[in-house]
């Protein structure tokens, strides 16, 4: 493909930088630039190795996407270590223009979490939309900032992905941290308490450990379901949370399940998390979804029409953190194009945006794989046993049973009339070199970003 490659990388940025938070575009996406492109890989300039790793781990999907939504033939992204120079193109340059906008300045906070309490200051309560899905939840969290430590310890917070947990676990934080400024609080999430455990343990400091979550007025500790099983730090946490809660101190969890469906948890805990408050979230009405998407849109400046928000509040219907997902797509592409974007085009991002099950088709699967390896539609259904057509083939077969759980006899049919253990042999044969081949692992979930977006 011939490209400007600062046009394009411009263009990415900009969608990038609506998904990332201020002070992390910043941090991140400062002195870097494409470098070249071969075969639909785009090879990035990054300043060090620590951007490198930093890009690789945490944003790939995001630079992928927002580079693949611009031209559908990249597939992959490379980085190459180029100290700064001045040809490489400066990520802040592409944005200058753009207006700070509220939400985004509040990214800059980012760099402001105070290590004591380990709180991100942008999830507040102001923030925070109450619609019937949650207002049980988010009374229960109010009562807790009134008086704390007291009728609702702990209080257990369950429900599904991106439905506002964290959010309202980190907005009782902040709002304690402001009423009361000398309190000990601290969040963490469960993985956390736990690498800090086994840290403790390796360094033999296992008494500091303890002595510091002991001293805490306020413990938050989120998506606590990953204690499951592990049961060494569960007996430490068990003695952890006796001492925090005889000395009145505030406990709060959230999982994405109740303690009854958390398995390999311990009995003792187990009634110890039930003997407080416990209360759901569940999947936002169709009203509230209308209230976050506008809500959500006039906050980062950019207001959208109602037949807009009503259509993307019917097409994202599980998940805040999607809905949220949706409307910077929407934002970053109409800013791109510098126009409002007719509905057709919001369908478009919006199916990359939603959840695999719910649009993505038969065809869409065929289209990415065939533009993936760059190679023609029909190909994938004749019977041949060219290597280049063989293996794209299998791996259309593998996601649509694997994503689509399409029955083996129909993807047979579909595939010029093949025998359906044809079928199941493509799909173990994918199955097991995903999980021998990180190479091949990662061709998958580059063809599933593409595919879906981000949310996978
Ligand atoms: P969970 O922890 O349940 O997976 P999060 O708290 O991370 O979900 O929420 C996902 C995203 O959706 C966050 O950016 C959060 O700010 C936003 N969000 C969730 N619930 C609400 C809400 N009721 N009002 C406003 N934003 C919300
Ligand atoms: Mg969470």
């Amino acid at each position: 493909m011939t490209v400007n490659y600062e046009k394009l990388w411009g263009e990415a940025l900009m969608e990038i930088e609506l998904n990332v938070s201020r002070a992390n575009f910043i941090t991140w996406f400062k002195n870097t630039g494409i470098a070249k492109e071969e075969n639909g890989i785009i090879f990035l300039n990054v300043p060090n190795t620590f951007v490198k790793e930093w890009l690789s781990t945490k944003y790939s999907k995001f630079i992928l996407r927002a580079l693949n939504n611009i031209y559908p033939s990249v597939r992959n992204i490379e980085y190459l270590i180029t100290p700064v120079g001045p040809q490489i193109i400066k990520a802040q340059s592409s944005v200058k223009n753009m207006p700070f906008i509220a939400e985004e300045q509040l990214g800059f906070n980012d760099f402001y979490i105070d290590k004591e309490a380990n709180l991100n200051p942008k999830y507040t309560f102001e923030s925070f939309i109450v619609g019937s899905f949650n207002e049980v939840a988010h009374a229960a969290a109010l009562a807790v900032t009134k008086t704390p430590g007291t009728i609702y310890n702990p209080l257990f917070i369950y429900g599904g992905v991106g439905l506002g947990k964290t959010h309202l676990l980190q907005a009782i934080g902040n709002k304690l941290k402001e009423t009361n400024p000398e309190a000990k609080i601290h969040y963490l999430t469960s993985e956390k308490f736990a690498s800090d455990f086994i840290n403790a343990v390796q360094n033999k400091t296992v008494y500091d450990f303890k002595e510091k979550y002991r001293k805490f007025n306020l413990l938050i500790i989120d998506d606590i379901q990953f204690f499951s099983d592990k049961l060494k730090i569960q007996e430490e946490f068990f003695h952890i949370f006796n001492t925090l809660y005889e000395r009145n101190n505030q406990l709060i969890f959230s999982s994405d399940r109740s303690p009854k469906h958390i398995v390999g948890l311990e009995e003792r805990l187990r009634s110890r998390f039930e003997g407080g408050m416990m209360v759901d979230v569940s999947k936002p009405e169709f009203e509230a979804r209308i209230a976050i998407v506008k809500t959500k849109a006039e906050a980062k400046g950019f207001p959208i029409d109602q037949e807009t928000v009503e259509f993307i509040a019917l097409a994202i219907q599980d998940n805040i953190r999607e809905l949220e997902g949706a409307i910077n797509s929407i934002i970053g592409q109409s800013k791109i194009k510098g126009k409002i974007l007719s509905i057709n085009e919001i369908k478009e991002i919006l199916k990359k945006n939603a959840k695999p099950v719910k649009t993505v088709t038969f065809t869409d699967i065929v289209k990415a794989i065939s533009s993936f390896y760059d190679i023609n539609e029909k190909s994938l259904f004749e019977k041949t046993r060219k290597k280049e057509i063989v293996k794209p083939r299998q791996i259309a077969m593998y996601l649509l049973r694997e994503d689509l759980n399409i029955s083996y006899p129909y993807i047979g049919q579909k595939f010029g009339q093949r025998d359906h253990t044809t079928v199941i042999h493509a799909y173990k044969k994918v199955d097991e070199a995903i999980k021998k081949d990180v190479k091949f692992c990662e061709e998958i979930e580059n063809i599933r970003c593409i595919l879906y977006g981000k949310s996978v």
